[in-house]
């Protein structure tokens, strides 16, 4: 019986971000395990920010399984941190509680910095490269540099060995800046990859001697250089099927009045991001635009010519956000809306 490399993988209790962790189990099974065969496991919460030192124990249950074709017979094993009758979920738990519906489909852009040296990758030692204009979905050394490409390659086949939904690359508008896209049907499955996807991104990047950025605004907010989103696209099954300008319009008027509840997911200083620059709305304003990127939704040309139906963008969500949080906000925001 061969032996899997199980790894277990979890969010920490850090705030206002969690970190991803991990640890290694090895198992026999006879072929690739499903999640009922994997059991629960355990850590030191203490070492975690979650738990105090003399009760430390936290409980990891596994969630999501994905193979792992950095090793040999790997098991990459999102989990959910639970309390230590392995039942009640943790506070820093986020994912146990949201709004989920498998009819409701995510696609997230996760936009990202890599950095070596302290530093975006391709920056001078001292002061910055040519002005942003050339690196969006740029080509060719000056533009991209020699390393990105490679990482993001290694990433993607990565991701869809693991059977991850990863939907596309580009380089972004500041030198050293990427995105790649996830979609899913239901927050869950969709967030569960879009963390394992930024989990193989930081762990690839280890051997490369860089680190992914995901501030949404690591060059400060003063300075001529993009910040980084995960822009949320979303659509139900009404949106769809049925959709209409009435009903559009009822789901717009709920994103407004919910301004602040959506802001408060959408990651951590997203004030210094969303200034009504850079291809973003100002953060306490909501407006919707068709194809317009300065607005906290983007309608799709596609959406208005299918008759108010499909997705729509909402471009307010920031590169640190937790997709669990997000997705679910989003749900909640829909719910509030009542089908005509
Ligand atoms: P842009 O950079 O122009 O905003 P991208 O191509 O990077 O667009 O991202 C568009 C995203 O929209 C993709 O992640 C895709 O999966 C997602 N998407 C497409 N159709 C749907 C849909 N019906 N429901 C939800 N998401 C969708
Ligand atoms: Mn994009
Ligand atoms: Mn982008
Ligand atoms: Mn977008």
């Amino acid at each position: 019986m061969p032996k899997f490399k199980l790894e277990y993988i979890w969010l920490d209790g850090y705030t206002p971000v969690p970190n991803l962790r991990s640890k290694t189990q090895l198992k026999e099974f006879d072929s690739f395990p499903t999640l009922e065969q994997l059991p629960l496991w355990g850590f030191d919460g203490s070492s975690t920010q979650q738990a105090e030192g003399r009760s430390s124990d936290c409980v990891l249950k596994p969630v999501a399984l994905f193979p792992d074709a950095s090793r040999n017979n790997g098991v990459l094993v999102m989990c959910e941190v639970m309390m230590p009758d392995g039942v009640t979920p943790h506070p820093s738990n986020s994912r146990a509680t949201i709004l989920d519906d498998p009819d409701t489909w995510f696609g997230y852009e996760q936009e990202y910095f890599l950095y070596e040296d302290g530093r975006p990758l391709g920056f001078p030692k001292d002061g910055y490269p040519a002005p942003q204009g050339p690196y969006y979905c740029g080509v060719g050394y000056s533009a991209v540099g020699d390393v990105a490409r490679q990482i993001v390659e290694e990433h993607l086949e990565l991701c869809l060995e693991a059977g991850i939904n990863h939907e596309g690359i580009n380089a972004e508008v500041a030198k050293g800046q990427w995105e790649f896209q996830i979609f899913g049907k239901g927050s869950r499955k969709c967030a569960d990859e879009m963390w394992v996807a930024r989990y193989i991104l930081n762990r690839l990047c280890e051997s490369y001697g860089v680190d992914v950025n995901y501030h949404c605004k690591p060059l400060g907010m003063h300075l001529d250089w993009n910040g980084s989103g995960m822009h949320c696209n979303f659509s139900t099954k009404y949106m769809r099927e049925t959709g209409g300008k009435e009903y559009f319009e009822a789901l717009m008027a709920a994103f407004a009045k919910n301004l602040d509840e959506h802001i408060a997911v959408y990651g951590p200083d997203n004030h210094m991001r969303l200034t009504g620059l850079h291809e973003t709305q100002s953060i306490d304003k909501f407006t919707y635009g068709i194809a317009d990127r300065g607005s906290s939704v983007r309608v799709p040309h596609s959406f208005i010519n299918a008759g108010y139906k499909g997705y729509l963008e909402d471009r307010r969500p920031n590169s640190q956000g937790d997709p669990y949080q997000i997705s679910s906000r989003v749900l909640k925001t829909i719910a509030e809306v009542p089908l005509p």
